[in-house]
């Protein structure tokens, strides 16, 4: 039991990938992050939809990189990256504080995995846009306008 927060360690379901941190609050924050359907890709999804640009595909198995968002007929693939696991390079999220090594191995298996994604993407003739959360957040009307000019490019 956690003291301050009242939570048992073992009450609530992880998915068995990352150390078990030292904070059961940690550990509850961690295993509420989602992958799929996050919240800066909800939010850009419906920017998508109210400008009119509602014909896109969602994590589609038969596009290489599995894009978070794409326009198949526009050959436009969107990925959608949080801050913490993609390694941001505008906000900068800092490194947990336990555990480093994990994590610093981690987020450059990550990086890898993104850029390995684009190339498969752009080798294909697709287009590759990578919008940040933190940018999302604070300029959405700019994400949604990278976004737009891509898909009225002929
Ligand atoms: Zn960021």
């Amino acid at each position: 039991m956690d003291r301050l927060t009242g939570i048992r360690a073992a009450s609530y379901i992880r998915d068995g990938r990352a150390p078990v941190p030292r904070k059961a609050l940690t550990s509850l924050i961690m295993s509420r992050i989602r992958a799929k359907h996050t919240k800066p890709e909800l939010a850009l999804r419906a920017a998508l939809r109210k400008n009119g640009y509602s014909n896109y595909r969602l994590h589609a198995k038969n596009i290489p990189g599995r894009p978070d968002i794409c326009f198949p007929e526009k050959r436009v693939a969107i990925f959608v990256h949080g801050c913490f696991w993609h390694s941001c390079p505008y906000c900068k999220p800092s490194l947990p504080k336990t555990h480093r090594s994990f994590w610093t191995e981690k987020f450059r298996r990550n990086k890898i995995r993104d850029r390995a994604k684009s190339r498969l993407l752009r080798l294909a003739g697709w287009k590759v846009i990578a919008v940040w959360e933190c940018r999302l957040r604070s300029s959405p009307e700019k994400s949604l306008a990278r976004i737009v000019r891509m898909l009225v490019m002929k």
